[in-house]
């Protein structure tokens, strides 16, 4: 894979400033490029990772946004890139993987981001959430290798002790490492790695270069991606119950995601 470290090198944190009620979004034409969180966004999110159900029919819908709009369509996920290919397939166009670590274009060509700082401070954090997460309560450890999760989705009432207890591995990577708190999991992800950037790199290509962005997403790693799309003046997309966010509009659940998708480009 080919290694462009420096692509990354402006990671900013996102910044919460919108927390009113947000409108539905209108549909988009075909000069959208578009950009598609997967979990909770696509799909409903399942109790672990491997569980979760692909529609009958989204996989087509996907390859048709994308063939209408000359490939001009990439998801966004913090799965890596196989488990994208597994769930969507035959569908096999431009995709984000690991919030940005792989990067698959448009043209089918694949770009790498792993820092050595990072995949240094993830073997030494590796075998302490390992062993957490033996301990037979219910945590799952989800290792993507660039990036390590965490799942207590079983045993919520532990939130405050996880967190805790990620904060100081993570002030012990120093600056290598960002923790992202998620819906009942924690995510340690190189800093220099994000949703926005992803979308930046894509829209800084053909086919996405010159075309008015729109992303749909549904958490915590996807606000850098909602900022981004903001500062290019798109349409930024929040899905599920109002809350603080970067987006622009608002889709109540993954069922309304998927009616908005089916309706546009229809007569
Ligand atoms: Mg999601």
């Amino acid at each position: 894979m080919q290694s462009t470290p420096g692509q990354c090198a402006t990671h900013k944190d996102a910044f919460l400033t919108v927390g009113e009620s947000l409108g539905p979004p209108p549909t988009f034409d075909l000069q959208a490029a578009v950009f598609l969180d997967v979990d909770g966004t696509l799909l409903e999110i399942a109790p672990r990772p491997e569980l979760v159900r692909v529609p009958l029919g989204l996989p087509g819908l996907i390859t048709r946004l994308a063939e209408e709009r000359q490939g001009a369509l990439a998801l966004i996920s913090g799965r890596p890139l196989v488990q994208l290919d597994e769930l969507f397939q035959p569908w096999h166009g431009a995709a984000a993987g690991l919030h940005g670590i792989e990067r698959r274009r448009a043209d089918g060509s694949l770009n790498c981001i792993l820092d050595s700082a990072s995949e240094a401070a993830l073997g030494l954090i590796r075998p302490k959430l390992a062993a957490l997460a033996a301990d037979g309560s219910g945590l799952v450890l989800e290792d993507k290798g660039g990036t390590l999760a965490l799942h207590y989705r079983a045993v919520p009432d532990r939130e405050t002790e996880i967190h805790a207890y990620a904060e100081t591995l993570r002030a012990a990577a120093a600056t290598a490492l960002r923790l992202i708190g998620g819906k009942m999991v924690i995510e340690f992800q190189p800093r220099n790695v994000n949703k926005g950037l992803a979308i930046a790199a894509f829209m800084a290509e053909p086919p996405f270069l010159g075309r008015r962005p729109v992303f749909v997403g549904d958490d915590t790693t996807d606000e850098d991606g909602f900022a981004e799309i903001r500062r290019r003046g798109g349409m930024a997309i929040r899905v599920g119950k109002p809350r603080k966010t970067e987006a622009n509009y608002g889709l109540p659940s993954v069922a309304a995601v998927l009616d908005w998708l089916e309706r546009t480009g229809l007569p």
